[in-house]
């Protein structure tokens, strides 16, 4: 053998070793460089610097939060800004859970013969949602069991809100005007058999706006709820039905909403000496759930005030938001929850009312909180100082001195809500 062939044969055997060595390390190679290849961060989003609030975890203090794709990757001290794609300053902020309103007539639509259920008296999820730190809108009753899928089509699947609901009772849902409700719309099996059809959107059962003295409307809303293993949520307009046995007649879990307002014909939740009644005591002692749903006409101080004194604080803030609430002295949630900052409730307590509280109260422990591996439903609030008026339903204000406003609002991971631009470019910078 030459001198050339011996080492060309060499370099062969050499290049047979190394590249089996290299075939054979490959996947061990390429495991390391994905992530190089990939972007080695564990984190899309970083918000840096805030300040916790998570009531179902117990969190009250200055945490970091990192989101991957739509979940909740980790909440942690002080996670390193260089594990993430996206940092944002949050510093003087507070992060809580992405709000729920358990109350609000979102199935609007065009239709003039029609006004909750798909007209113009209800208003858009997405218009209204996200600028208050909402993530998740429950209607409250505005479709029956025969008209539930057109409010899915229409609403729930052209919202980037996540849009759940009580189903009414009645088939046509919430119509215009008290009258016009009959007792043959009533239909227990079909409104259960829709509760079966869309289990993850409909959260529970609803009666209300009924005028008369019949107890069958109430009773077949409570037996769906019952059957379906929901709750029940009693709004207001049943004057002659006493509200001492309508509280007695409902079950742990269940919801009275309206629960400070003066409701014309209703029993108030105060005696004449405004003093809190012993069956609404007794029924919140129950667990029955009370809810604001303030609504254009339905919160007065003239409760609220004296309910608060004694410790009768909210369990939820639905809105009732519609379009003759929307800009009367209810406005949204977050002011809504302002009024309660100001009437004396701890912001911990208020935050949970808005999150934890209110997922509990619809039966989706999936949300309402900042678990990791949890749906990254964010809103990051800010605690406004200064000078402001909250107005009742009856035109009476109260002034304080907080105001919470919603800085950013992300759902399933994506900002959604920017007031200020905290997640922008600075345009001086990209000169
Ligand atoms: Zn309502």
């Amino acid at each position: 053998m030459t001198m050339v062939s011996c080492w060309s044969e060499m370099r062969n055997i050499l290049f047979k070793v190394t590249y089996d060595a290299a075939k054979a390390a490959l996947p061990a190679i390429l495991v390391c460089l994905l992530p190089v290849c990939a972007g080695a961060q564990s984190y899309d989003l970083l918000l840096k610097g805030g300040h916790v609030i998570d009531p179902k975890n117990g969190i009250d203090q200055s945490m970091d939060l990192g989101i991957k794709g739509k979940t909740i990757a980790r909440v942690a001290r002080d996670i390193p800004p260089g594990e993430a794609l996206k940092v944002i300053d949050v510093s003087g902020l507070y992060v809580v859970p992405g709000l729920i309103d358990p109350h609000a007539h979102v199935f609007f639509g065009s239709d003039p013969e029609k006004g909750f259920n798909g007209g113009a008296s209800s208003v858009s999820p997405d218009a209204f949602s996200f600028r208050s730190g909402i993530t998740t809108i429950v209607d409250a009753g505005d479709a029956g069991w025969r008209n539930f899928p057109d409010f899915r089509k229409q609403v729930i699947e052209q919202s980037d809100t996540r849009v759940l609901a009580f189903i009414n009772i009645f088939g046509h849902g919430l119509t215009s005007g008290s009258g016009i409700y009959k007792m043959d719309d009533i239909d227990i099996d079909s409104t259960l058999s829709m509760v079966r059809r869309y289990p993850d959107d409909i959260v529970g059962v609803r009666i209300g706006h009924f005028l008369g003295k019949s107890w069958v409307p109430f009773e077949a809303a409570l037996k769906s709820a019952q059957q379906s293993n929901r709750p029940l949520l009693l709004e207001c307009h049943t004057p002659e039905l006493s509200l001492d046995e309508l509280l007695e007649r409902m079950r742990p879990g269940d919801i009275f909403t309206h629960a400070f307002g003066a409701v014309n014909d209703r029993l108030s939740i105060l005696d004449e000496e405004d003093k809190i009644q012993s069956y609404v005591l007794e029924a919140r002692e129950q667990g029955i759930v009370f809810d604001v749903g303030h609504g254009g006409g339905s919160f007065h101080y003239s409760l609220a005030v004296p309910a608060s004194e004694q410790g009768l604080f909210p369990d939820t803030f639905g809105t009732d938001l519609h379009r003759y609430s929307m800009n009367g002295g209810m406005k949204d949630m977050l002011n809504i929850m302002s009024t309660y900052l100001t009437l004396g409730q701890r912001l911990k307590e208020v935050i949970a009312g808005g999150s934890w509280k209110a997922a509990k109260a619809i039966q989706r422990s999936d949300l309402g909180h900042l678990d990791e591996g949890g749906v990254a439903d964010i809103a990051v609030l800010k605690v406004e100082k200064g000078n402001f008026g909250y107005v009742d339903s009856g035109g009476n204000r109260i002034d304080g001195n907080k105001k919470l406003n919603a800085e950013l609002t992300i759902r399933e991971g994506e900002i959604v809500w920017d007031q200020n631009g905290l997640s922008a470019k600075r345009w001086q910078e990209n000169q």
